[in-house]
């Protein structure tokens, strides 16, 4: 036992990671399948664009893995995020429940419709919204009137929670979904992270009305860039297919675009890199969640962190491993990024809280934001890529 429990940790993660030639990332993507091939026929017929075969081929593959009725591609998880919340009718000086200790993009996305964030704290059991204290918190602080949800202080309409599953574990889900049909509020999943998660059986991003996943360079897949909307409401489908095409009308030849659209369609190149990914999600999933078993026979007992583990109940696709420090040892986090970046292991610590970013600190928040504080301060996520768990 080393004296420096900074080192200590290091020694922990090396041992799991093994002794490797240069860098860790934190999350690598991997193309070891078909890729190539699919980039190279996009290419080789043309269909490099916005309309393509792989587009269609990609969101039938993701309705397929998850079993939503219904899978939209976007050119990215933040655009999916603001055309799910324009379908869903969330208007500008509306409020929409943020968890303040999430990605920056859950709160932009609701400024892009000009509504404000009002952020809500997390449990420690999940990292996610806390659904007991939310309902508490909801019923000291609104009032219903003709079926809507409203602000007691600021007046504002608050028409939608935003509900993030943190590193790939499963937020409480269902008990969310309780809270919102009590206070008339719409339930959207932001499942960026957690594609190959499931609660209680039930893929995550099913739940809600609407669900957004990435395809960012460091999710678990990857188009380069991208995102799908997913839902099982085939209104809302239809909806979000037009919107994101530019609300054109269907029609031969005249150009009729019937309200103000966006251009968020996912290119047929990126959705080709997508099928490829898709065909081996299984495998990510595998290679991640023994990597995980790794990581958490490694840290068991130990004296300074808790290796994050999944919930009863829940599948995690332990996107990125996360180690929480324990109370008395909060004071160590940065030694440890220090030593293990130095060591070439890529480590990182949380987000800051969103409700303390400049172009958040007047937006409406609980008052007691204790968890997300101690989150904020406690988390060190550690290598996480496939091929570090390969079995
Ligand atoms: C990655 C991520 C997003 C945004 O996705 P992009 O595809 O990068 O726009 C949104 N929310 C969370 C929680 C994320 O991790």
């Amino acid at each position: 036992m080393s004296k420096n429990p900074a080192e200590e940790v290091l020694k922990i993660i090396r041992s799991v990671v093994g002794n490797r030639d240069g860098f860790v990332p934190l999350h690598e993507p991997s193309f070891r399948a078909n890729e190539l091939d699919y980039v190279k026929d996009c290419i080789d017929t043309g269909w490099v664009s916005s309309v393509g075969s792989y587009v269609e081929d990609f969101e039938r593959g993701l309705e397929k893995f998850t079993g939503i009725k219904h899978a939209i591609a976007v050119v990215n998880g933040t655009a999916g995020l603001h055309a799910a919340m324009v379908v869903l009718g969330v208007k500008e000086n509306d409020e929409v429940l943020v968890p303040a200790f999430t990605f920056v993009a859950t709160a932009n996305s609701v400024r892009y419709c000009g509504a404000f964030p009002h952020f809500v704290d997390s449990e420690k059991e999940t990292m996610g919204v806390d659904p007991q204290k939310l309902r508490a918190y909801l019923k000291d602080n609104t009032e219903i009137k003709n079926f809507e949800c409203y602000n007691k202080k600021t007046k504002r309409r608050i028409s939608a929670l935003m509900a993030m599953h943190t590193f790939g574990h499963p937020v409480k889900i269902n008990e969310l979904v309780k809270v919102c049909k009590e206070f008339h509020i719409k339930l959207i999943e932001d499942a960026a992270e957690s594609l190959g998660s499931y609660y209680e059986g039930k893929h995550t991003g099913c739940f809600g009305e609407l669900a957004v996943l990435s395809f960012n360079g460091n999710k678990i897949i990857t188009t380069g860039g991208g995102g799908a909307i997913l839902t099982n409401d085939s209104v809302l489908a239809d909806r979000l297919k037009h919107i994101t095409k530019t609300s054109k009308v269907s029609h031969p030849w005249e150009f009729i675009h019937d309200e103000v659209g966006f251009n968020y369609r996912l290119p047929n190149l990126n959705a080709a890199l997508g099928c490829a990914q898709l065909e081996v999600l299984p495998s990510f999933i595998e290679k991640k969640r023994n990597l995980a078993s790794l990581y958490q026979r490694a840290f068991e007992n130990n004296p300074y962190v808790y290796f994050f583990n999944e919930n009863e109940g829940t599948k995690s696709n332990y996107w990125l491993n996360t180690l929480i420090l324990k109370e008395d040892f909060l004071g160590i986090r940065d030694e440890i990024l220090k030593l293990t970046n130095a060591d070439n292991l890529m480590t990182r610590p949380a987000w800051k809280l969103i409700s303390s970013l400049s172009p958040y600190v007047s937006c409406p928040q609980m008052e007691d934001l204790s968890c997300a504080k101690y989150l904020e301060k406690a988390i060190i996520n550690i290598p996480s890529s496939p091929y570090l768990g390969e079995i």
